[in-house]
């Protein structure tokens, strides 16, 4: 992951970071996040926006927590790991 040009990153900005949950919730191997700190008004407040990116298809992620809608689809066999204890 790089980190784009912006304030700089410090330790305690990956206590409220987001990014361990959305890998959690997607493990697409196409998925490329991009973490950005952002500052509020007169640098009060951090918050770290995320963008998500499938490397397969070339296009952002609206919503990293379901991940690349195109990926899903051409995944169907995802439906089966669901319902089959192997
Ligand atoms: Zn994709």
């Amino acid at each position: 992951m790089k980190q784009s040009a912006g304030p700089r990153w410090k330790p305690s900005d990956c206590s409220h970071c987001l990014i361990p949950d959305i890998l959690w919730a997607n493990a697409s191997e196409y998925l490329a996040l991009h973490a950005e700190i952002k500052l509020g008004v007169l640098g009060i407040g951090r918050r770290i926006a995320v963008t998500a990116w499938c490397t397969k298809h070339d296009r952002e992620i609206a919503d990293p927590y379901v991940g690349c809608t195109l990926c899903v689809q051409e995944r169907p066999d995802i439906a089966n790991w669901t319902e089959t204890d192997a």
